[in-house]
């Protein structure tokens, strides 16, 4: 399941990051998500409610914000937010938004990246 692997890369890289730190706990993490990273949001905030429990990062309030869709269109040179037809969540048709065409190179939203994560550390206290 792609979702899975998706929460597994997410959960990695906080608990690194936390480990660095030498966090006690998560607080809070925020999660770029684009627009054509192919995933099922509910799925995935399904996954990490279950993959987050008896980790630090177990009470932490994970945010998720969308990233658009940027594309280089490559019959008009259009350059910007692109149109997409996602009614099928893991085959999203992506236009220009300009001349319609589907012929573009996709520059941004495809990604999932751990943004921001908040911890608390011992010596916070
Ligand atoms: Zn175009």
């Amino acid at each position: 399941m792609h979702e899975l692997s998706m929460a597994q890369g997410i959960i990695n890289a906080v608990l690194d990051t936390a480990n660095e730190n030498n966090a006690t706990e998560v607080n809070e993490v925020t999660v770029e998500v684009g627009r054509l990273a192919m995933i099922n949001p509910e799925q995935l905030q399904f996954i990490l409610g279950v993959l987050i429990e008896n980790t630090i990062i177990e009470d932490a309030e994970i945010n998720f914000e969308e990233i658009p869709a940027e594309i280089k269109c490559l019959d008009c040179e259009f350059d910007g937010e692109a149109v997409l037809d996602d009614s099928d969540h893991y085959a999203p048709l992506v236009k220009c938004p300009n001349c319609d065409s589907l012929s573009v190179d996709i520059i941004n939203g495809k990604d999932i990246v751990v943004k921001n994560i908040v911890i608390e550390k011992p010596d916070d206290v």
